[in-house]
C-alpha cells in the first residue's frame, strides 16, 4: 500500500511518497514559487547522489502536482513504476472547525465542509484545498483523505476552547480555541506512551512542538485537554515571527498609534514580531543563539521570555491535568535547541521534572532526556507529521 502525503501552501507544497507495509519514505520533495517566477521542484530519494531538480514554470498546484507525479513515477529517480501504484492521497489540512474530530475521506460534502471553514483560516485552507482539487483531477480514481490539524484538539472541554467573550460570539461565527500541530501532538504522545512501555491512556503527557510556529498541549488519557494555540495559530508561545499571547486592548492602540488598518496589525502581528521581532536578527534560533553567545543582550533577553512562555504552560497544564508523567520536546527548536531545552526544564525539580545534561547533549534522536530518577519523564521524540497521515488515510481507505 503506498500513499502519496500532501502538504500544500498557497505557494509551496511538501510531498512524500509512503510505504505502509514497512512505513518507509520511497521519495520526497518540495515546490517553491509555484505561480511565482522561479518554480522550482527538489525531489530526493536514497540512493541518489544529489537531489533531482525540476526548473520550469509551474503557474498553479495542478501544473505542479503534475510534475510531482512525475517525478514520483520517473523510471531513474521516481519510486514507482506506473502511477497506478499510488492506492490514496493523504492531504493535510490545517482547519476543520468543529466539523472534523477525525480525518475524513475528502468526498463533495466533506470538500464543502472544508470550504466552510476558510473563513478560520484565510491563509491556509483556500491553498490545501487547491492541492485536493488538483489531485482529484488529475488522480481522479485515487482516493483521497483529509487528516486536519485541529482534530485531535476537538476532545478540548468547553472550559478550555471558550474566550471570555460574549457567548454569541461562539454560537453566531464560531469564535472558540481550536488548536493547531494535532497531528503532531498525537503522533508524539502515542510514541512518548510506546516509548514508557504505558497505554496512552494511563499518562498525562505536555507535549512541546517547538518549530518555526510552536504550541504545547495537554494530553490526558490519549486526548487532548487544552493546547495553547486558540482560534488561530496566534495565540500561545512566542513563535519565529508570531508575538503570541499579548493584552489584546495592545491591538487598538498600536493601530492609532501607528496608522494601521487591519491588514496592517495582523501583519505585525504574525510576521513582524515573535523572536524575530523581539531581537531585530532572525526568526531562527540558531542565528539568536549565536548572537547571544556573542553578548547580545536582546538576543539574550528573547531566549530567556521564549523559555519562560513555555515553562509557564507546562505549569498551568500540570496544574489542570492534577499532575504530569510525561513531557516531549518535538520539532525544529524542540529536537534540536541543546540549551532551549535545558533553560525550560532548569529549576522545575519542584514538580520532579531533572534533565539529564548528558542525555540532553543530542539532536534529532528519540530518547528520555530525564535522569533515571526523574519522576516526570522528559523525551525527545522528532515528529512525523507524514506518517501519521499516510497510517490515517490507510485506515480509511482500506
Ligand atoms: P520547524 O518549523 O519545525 O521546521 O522548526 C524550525 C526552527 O527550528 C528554526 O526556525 C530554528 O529556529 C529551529 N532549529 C532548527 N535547528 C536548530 C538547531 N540546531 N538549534 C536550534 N534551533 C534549531
Amino acid at each position: 500500500m503506498k500513499v502519496l502525503v500532501l502538504n500544500c501552501g498557497s505557494s509551496s507544497l511538501k510531498y512524500q511518497l509512503i510505504n505502509l507495509n514497512d512505513e518507509s519514505v520511497l521519495c520526497k520533495g518540495l515546490v517553491e514559487r509555484i505561480g511565482i517566477d522561479g518554480s522550482i521542484l527538489k525531489h530526493e530519494k536514497d540512493g541518489l547522489d544529489e537531489k533531482y531538480v525540476v526548473e520550469v514554470a509551474m503557474n498553479d498546484h495542478k501544473e505542479a502536482i503534475g510534475h510531482v507525479l512525475k517525478a514520483v513515477a520517473d523510471p531513474k529517480v521516481g519510486a514507482v513504476k506506473e502511477m497506478s501504484e499510488i492506492d490514496a492521497v493523504g492531504h493535510r489540512i490545517v482547519h476543520g472547525g468543529e466539523k472534523f474530530a477525525s480525518s475524513a475521506v475528502l468526498t463533495d460534502e466533506v470538500i464543502k465542509a472544508i470550504e466552510d471553514c476558510v473563513e478560520l483560516a484565510p491563509l491556509h485552507n483556500p491553498a490545501n484545498l487547491m492541492g485536493v482539487d488538483a489531485c482529484k483531477a488529475i488522480l481522479p480514481d485515487v482516493p483521497q483523505v483529509g487528516v486536519f490539524d485541529t482534530a485531535f484538539h476537538q476532545s478540548m472541554p468547553q472550559e478550555s476552547f471558550l474566550y471570555g467573550l460574549p457567548y454569541e460570539l461562539y454560537t453566531k461565527y464560531g469564535i472558540r480555541r481550536y488548536g493547531f500541530h494535532g497531528v503532531s501532538h498525537l503522533y508524539v504522545s502515542q510514541k512518548a506512551a510506546e516509548m514508557l512501555g504505558k497505554a496512552p491512556e494511563d499518562l498525562k503527557i505536555i507535549t512541546c512542538h517547538l518549530g518555526n510556529g510552536a504550541s504545547v498541549t495537554a494530553v490526558n488519557g490519549g486526548k487532548s485537554v487544552d493546547t495553547s494555540m486558540g482560534l488561530t495559530p496566534l495565540e500561545g508561545l512566542i513563535m519565529g515571527t508570531r508575538c503570541g499571547d499579548i493584552d489584546p486592548a495592545i491591538v487598538p492602540l498600536v493601530m492609532k498609534k501607528e496608522g494601521l488598518d487591519a491588514d496592517g496589525i495582523d501583519k505585525l502581528m504574525n510576521k513582524e514580531s515573535g523572536v524575530y521581532g523581539m531581537t531585530g536578527i532572525s526568526s531562527d534560533f540558531r542565528d539568536i543563539e549565536d548572537a547571544a553567545n556573542e553578548g547580545n543582550e536582546r538576543a539574550k533577553m528573547t531566549l530567556d521570555a521564549y523559555a519562560q512562555k513555555v515553562k509557564k504552560y507546562i505549569g498551568a497544564y500540570a496544574a489542570e491535568m492534577n499532575g504530569v508523567d510525561a513531557i516531549v520536546f518535538t520539532a525544529g527548536l524542540g529536537e534540536n535547541g541543546i540549551s532551549m531545552r535545558e533553560m525550560i526544564c532548569k529549576d522545575m525539580d519542584f514538580m520532579g521534572i531533572n534533565l539529564d545534561l548528558e542525555k540532553n547533549n543530542v539532536r534529532g534522536k528519540e530518547r528520555i532526556i530525564s535522569s533515571d530518577d526523574s519522576k516526570v519523564k522528559v523525551l525527545l521524540i522528532p515528529t512525523n507529521e507524514e506518517l501519521m497521515i499516510a497510517r490515517d488515510t490507510l485506515n480509511l481507505v482500506k
